[in-house]
């Protein structure tokens, strides 16, 4: 059997096109001409949960410098674990999928992406949540309910257009009451260093709901949001962080928002602190009960800051854990 070596391929490849080159093939060349689209498709992708089909909808990638990403590891490391990965390793490259449930009463989408501002400032890298909506055919106007998970600005900033209208005018804007005391409070807003960007959240999420009047609900955890999607306490990245299970049929899926962002970095290594964790310790155990729960329970995760179309499974690896991308599916 003749050995396979990439230096083999290349030399049988390039003797097979010096053929190819002859007089007779002159026709075929010509058609190779086309120029590249340049451009991405839209991203969405469609699953179901029981009798619910869940559309996940990409806003978008952000680039992070490598610098203080992680709070509680040495550059080297972070850098050893992004090329572990196989992934650029001169930066962190985080992806952002909001997603919308059709539990076949409602219209529900959970986090509304970076926002149209992002969209001009990126040239169209993040922020991509509303196009990618037209793309998938869904109409921001018939959303019953919008649920927030937490108040940083890329789950946030959606809930407005370009020139800051509601963006969901027909929808109820859902948010964790723990989350709201907290942004909300003056006091807390004063002790907030000048010009940090905890600072900014607080100006943000005034903002943002000062835009929507009063559409805006609070809502406790684990309970009931909209029927069959209940809010789990995930606290720790903020205040009040919340998570939502997607319960339908046999089948439940845990929306874990930002209980770890980029998986190759804080899923392999749940003792690491990304630095927008405004409680690492708390966001640390979180994480870790999160996932224990998982797999005892055999959820499903879908995560906000996981390569799209960001639905797996986890399980347990050595001190930490991995994540098992689910089956695409050509059908429904
Ligand atoms: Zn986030």
């Amino acid at each position: 059997m003749t050995e396979l070596t990439r230096r083999g391929i290349l030399a049988n490849a390039a003797a097979l096109s010096a053929i190819a080159l002859g007089p007779l093939t002159v026709h075929s060349a010509a058609h190779a001409a086309a120029l590249p689209a340049n451009k991405q498709a839209p991203g969405y992708y469609r699953y179901n949960i029981g009798s619910f089909e869940v559309t996940a909808v990409t806003d978008g990638v952000r680039i992070w410098p490598l610098d203080n990403f992680v709070r509680n590891a040495a550059k080297d490391e972070v850098i050893a674990a992004l090329s572990a990965a196989y992934l650029e390793n001169d930066k962190v490259a985080l992806p952002y999928t909001p997603i919308v449930i059709n539990t076949g009463r409602q219209l529900v989408v959970v986090d509304t992406g970076a926002g149209p501002a992002f969209y001009e400032q990126t040239k169209g890298g993040l922020g991509q949540f509303h196009t990618n909506l037209v793309a998938a055919g869904i109409d921001r106007n018939v959303v019953d309910s919008v649920i927030i998970s937490h108040f940083h600005l890329d789950h946030i900033n959606g809930l407005l257009t370009a020139d800051n209208k509601p963006a969901f005018p027909n929808a109820e804007i859902a948010v964790p009451a723990a989350e709201w005391k907290f942004w909300s409070d003056d006091g807390n807003m004063s002790r907030a260093p000048a010009g940090s960007p905890v600072e900014f959240n607080f100006k943000n999420m005034r903002r943002v709901f000062g835009a929507l009047g009063n559409k805006v609900r609070q809502y406790e955890p684990n309970k009931e949001v909209v029927p069959g999607i209940s809010s789990v306490a995930t606290y720790g990245h903020t205040p009040g962080h919340t998570s939502h299970l997607i319960t339908s049929g046999s089948v439940n899926v845990m929306v874990q928002a930002d209980v770890t962002l980029l998986p190759a970095l804080f899923v392999r290594n749940p003792g690491w602190h990304v630095f927008l964790d405004m409680d690492g310790p708390m966001a640390e155990q979180t994480r870790r009960k999160t996932y224990d729960m998982a797999i005892a329970e055999k959820l499903l995760i879908q995560g906000y800051h996981h390569p799209f179309p960001a639905l797996a499974h986890v399980e347990k690896d050595g001190a930490g854990y991995q994540m098992v991308p689910a089956m695409w599916h050509p059908t429904m």
